[in-house]
């Protein structure tokens, strides 16, 4: 059974959630001044996941750490975007796929285990010098290994035996922080709509205004969910072309480039696989590298790509085209694009139905 500590570490099982219940605490308590700590705390998790995209651990105060988890799931529902639900889920899941890291592997089989029915045991070998030290059944491998696209995944490049992959203790983390992610998104993807009582709106009101201020710098207004090639800006077609064909790149394109798909959502998996794949960069500093544009290392500041007149100063703003008249920024860009993109789809998709 998980101590307070543990539950407040990760807020999401089981053992979180019925100590939060076993307080039996309503709306109107929230609004009390003995839990204004909570509501603080509840708020900054949901303005670390906007701004930094990643959750921090406060951990001094477990039961305030606890507690504050359910009431961010419930700011997050009543703003009821789409995007702050994923990046939200997302920041929980890194927040707990680092405190995963500093575990012993009793504890993440543990966790494993219970919270997600994974099939993982403790079984220490050696490979090229490596430890690694758990083994995960590989149907529970799949599953959760499923969106990574970097080689090392690949069920080929394990070591297999009697149906169960080796896995190191990171990357056993890595895998559950997948797990994690699902589970919350899953929570927060329905939206909720409900009053709330004062001293909750106000913090409600402060969560929305700094939504409000860093979505378009984040690429949450009303970009597509998924990627949406065709809209990309000529200037990033270049760069990508570029990319492709092996030409070597300036760091203004490498950066612009980069930049660029973090902001339209390419997964961090698909951009090491596409740099490691034509080029000879290594890959754990290219990972590294993104992770750091996406905010998820260093200085938590996740970039935006340069403007329009940044580019044209470096000599990336080519081929420009229609569209291009009508923005300052390669996001604008894209966003305008794949709106066209989507409204004539919607105009075309009436017609198919009448067939
Ligand atoms: S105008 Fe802007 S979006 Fe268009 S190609 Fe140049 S830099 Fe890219």
């Amino acid at each position: 059974m998980l101590s307070e500590r543990e539950a407040a570490k990760y807020p999401f099982m089981s053992r979180g959630v019925e100590l939060v219940e076993g307080l039996n605490l309503k709306l109107e308590d929230l609004a009390d001044p003995n839990y204004r700590k909570v509501l603080d705390r509840a708020a900054e998790r949901v303005t670390e996941a906007i701004v930094q995209g990643v959750v921090s651990a406060r951990l001094a105060d477990p039961l305030t750490e606890l507690l504050s988890y359910p009431v961010a799931v419930m700011f997050v529902t009543l703003i009821g975007e789409h995007f702050l639900s994923r990046r939200f889920a997302l920041a929980e899941a890194v927040r707990a796929y680092e405190l995963l890291q500093g575990e012993y592997e009793d504890k993440i089989i543990q966790i494993a285990s219970d919270e997600f029915r994974w099939d993982l045991k403790r079984e220490p070998e050696s490979i090229d010098g490596v430890i690694y030290s758990l083994r995960l059944a590989y149907p529970d491998y799949l599953r959760a290994s499923t969106g990574f696209h970097e080689p090392k995944w690949k069920l080929v490049n394990r070591k297999l035996r009697d149906g169960q992959v080796s896995l190191t203790g990171v990357e056993a983390a890595r895998l559950i922080q997948v797990e994690v992610e699902n589970w919350i998104k899953e929570r927060v993807s329905t939206p909720s709509n409900f009053a709330l009582p004062g001293p909750l709106q106000k913090h409600l009101d402060h969560i929305r205004k700094v939504f409000e201020e860093n979505r378009s710098k984040l690429g949450g207004s009303s970009l597509p969910d998924e990627v949406v090639n065709e809209a990309f800006p000529p200037c990033m077609r270049y760069c990508l072309e570029g990319l492709l064909s092996g030409r070597r790149a300036s760091h203004m394109e490498r950066f612009g480039l980069t930049s660029f798909l973090v902001n339209v959502g390419m997964p961090i998996d698909d951009m090491v696989q596409l740099y490691v794949s034509v080029t000879d960069f290594d890959e754990a500093l290219t990972r590294y590298q993104i992770e750091h544009i996406a905010g998820l290392k260093g200085a938590r500041t996740r970039y935006t790509p340069p403007t329009c007149n940044t580019l044209r100063t470096h000599g990336i703003c080519r081929n420009q085209d229609a569209v291009c008249k009508t923005v300052t920024h390669p996001l604008s860009y894209y966003r305008k694009k794949a709106r066209r993109l989507q409204s004539k789809q919607e105009e075309a998709e009436p017609s198919n139905t009448t067939e």
